[in-house]
């Protein structure tokens, strides 16, 4: 039985479940590659994901770790992994521990612990990559990269026997490609990301913008969150084919939203856009 009503994109073959609603929930998952960027409360629905990638310790996106850990292992799954700045690992130790002691069952869990400029294997071909955000100390966003290997143009017109013996011989014949596949920025007041390429080039990226009216920008200061007005002066430098916003305030009804994107936004960019609180089901 699903625990949460979630919002859910397809987008090509991967799907973007989850609940994100500032200061309330944040939860975004990707099954296809094992990922779940925050985990809100931990919804059901994300139990059998192995890999949380967590971006900073507010309640509402680290409060469900130790049910989330706890319920895998009811369920007779491994332990998950849970990736979280290195400055938060004590904390999260202690409230894995506290749980324990509280519950009488022990809760396993492998913590590793990032800081910007760390990569992390998720799959053999896919891994993430950490990168640091303006939200709290240590706070951290995440970068997913498939890798891959591409035939040097050089050998293009060689046919397979010719590969194999050139592989033979031990020539390097193809190159490493990186595709970066989703970008999570969690929570972050404006930073200029379009100077990482693999953000600016990340076919999804999943993007906070928690405020909207012109009154709220100095909410957003005052929490380190992204306005409107930052949020679109973003964009407009990435190259990023859907863009999915999340941590939307309540303080402003979704229709306003969509409609205060639509003016702050070029076509070009609007066209590209998802508002995730708005793809929910609607129960009848
Ligand atoms: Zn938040
Ligand atoms: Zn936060």
């Amino acid at each position: 039985m699903a625990s949460h009503n979630l919002a859910h994109i397809k987008i090509d073959e991967l799907d973007v479940i989850g609940y994100s609603v500032a200061a309330e929930e944040t939860v975004v998952a990707m099954p296809q590659l094992d990922v779940c960027f925050d985990i809100g409360k931990a919804p059901d629905q994300v139990i059998p994901i192995n890999n949380v990638l967590l971006t900073h310790g507010h309640m509402d996106h680290a409060a469900g770790i130790a049910y989330y850990l706890s319920h895998r292992n009811f369920c007779g799954q491994s332990p998950g992994t849970i990736l979280a700045p290195e400055n938060l690992l004590g904390p999260i130790r202690e409230v894995i521990d506290a749980w324990s002691r509280l519950d009488g069952n022990k809760v396993p869990a492998n913590l590793v612990g990032v800081k910007a400029g760390d990569e992390y294997q998720i799959k053999p071909n896919l891994f993430t990559r950490v990168f640091p955000t303006k939200h709290t100390k240590g706070s951290v966003g995440y970068s997913v990269i498939e890798k891959r290997k591409k035939l040097k143009p050089e050998y293009a017109e060689l046919t397979g026997p010719q590969i194999v013996e050139l592989k033979k011989q031990g020539t390097e014949i193809d190159y490493p490609l990186e595709i970066p596949i989703v970008t999570y920025l969690g929570d972050t007041q404006y930073v200029d990301f379009s100077q990482l390429k693999y953000i600016a080039e990340s076919k999804i990226l999943i993007a906070e913008c928690t405020f909207y009216e012109t009154e709220h920008s100095v909410r957003a200061e005052a929490g380190r969150h992204m306005h409107v007005n930052e949020f679109a002066a973003l964009i407009e430098k990435l190259n990023n084919e859907h863009i999915i916003v999340t941590h939307t305030t309540q303080r402003t009804p979704m229709h306003e939203i969509r409609k205060i994107l639509k003016e702050a936004l070029s076509p070009e960019k609007y066209e590209k856009l998802i508002l995730f609180m708005d793809k929910r089901l609607r129960r009848s």
